[in-house]
């Protein structure tokens, strides 16, 4: 994040560090030394992220400032706890993306099975592959650990229930989620990996179309992200 934008926050005193390229301030907040770019990228999960994560972050006025313009684009986000409904009430977001019911809805699509044993028609087709080939991935920090990121080539199935993300080559990943919309995918993006550069995003057809042809979701995203 580097070439990111500087955003100045008024009244903060930014330092450089011996041999280290970069500014810095002390955010008595999060009592750390970071920079504003990283100040920011925490600022723009805190309207986002459930689970409690950078709550310390929100609303905080050095964040908002060191977000600069971005702060308007994130902000579209503010109420969509889950990625799929919106403001659920329920509390717990799973992978960072979807509330119980939406998880669990997805998993009965991705076993092809609901509840009773049946292959879940309605939902498979309300649902379809979404994937987005994104740069370099936000830094990690003590709340969002360095993820260990597997091959494409040696992950066999692609779609999970959650969001997941493989490496396709130095500096380039590939974002697979299973998602109801563009828009959902986006959201999703935004989510897991804030501030990345998506170089290319789309929807598939619906697990239902996939599943009528007889056609491996899977093995499509494989094909198409190599
Ligand atoms: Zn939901």
């Amino acid at each position: 994040m580097d070439d990111a934008p500087f955003y100045p926050a008024p009244g903060i005193a930014y330092q450089t560090l011996d041999g280290i390229s970069g500014r810095y301030f002390e955010c008595l907040t999060m009592r750390a030394t970071l920079t504003p770019q990283a100040c920011a990228l925490n600022f723009a999960a805190s309207t986002v992220l459930g689970e409690g994560r950078y709550a310390s972050c929100h609303r905080c006025k050095i964040g908002r400032a060191h977000a600069g313009e971005r702060a308007g684009l994130e902000s579209e986000d503010v109420g969509w706890r889950c990625c799929r409904c919106g403001p659920s009430g329920q509390s717990r977001i799973i992978g960072g993306a979807l509330c119980v019911s939406c998880y669990n809805r997805t998993r009965e699509a991705i076993g092809m099975k609901d509840g009773r044993g049946s292959i879940p028609v309605g939902i498979l087709e309300q649902l379809r592959p979404g994937w987005a080939i994104v740069g370099e991935l936000p830094p990690p920090d003590a709340d969002r650990p360095s993820p260990c990121v597997p091959l494409l080539e040696t992950s066999r199935r692609l779609l999970a229930a959650t969001p997941s993300l493989y490496r396709l080559a130095t500096g380039c990943f590939l974002l697979v989620a299973v998602v109801e919309s563009l828009e959902e995918l986006h959201r999703t993006i935004r989510r897991k990996l804030p501030g990345v550069r998506v170089m290319s995003a789309g929807v598939e057809p619906t697990l239902l179309e996939f599943h009528e042809v007889g056609i491996d979701p899977n093995e499509w995203l494989r094909v198409g992200g190599c």
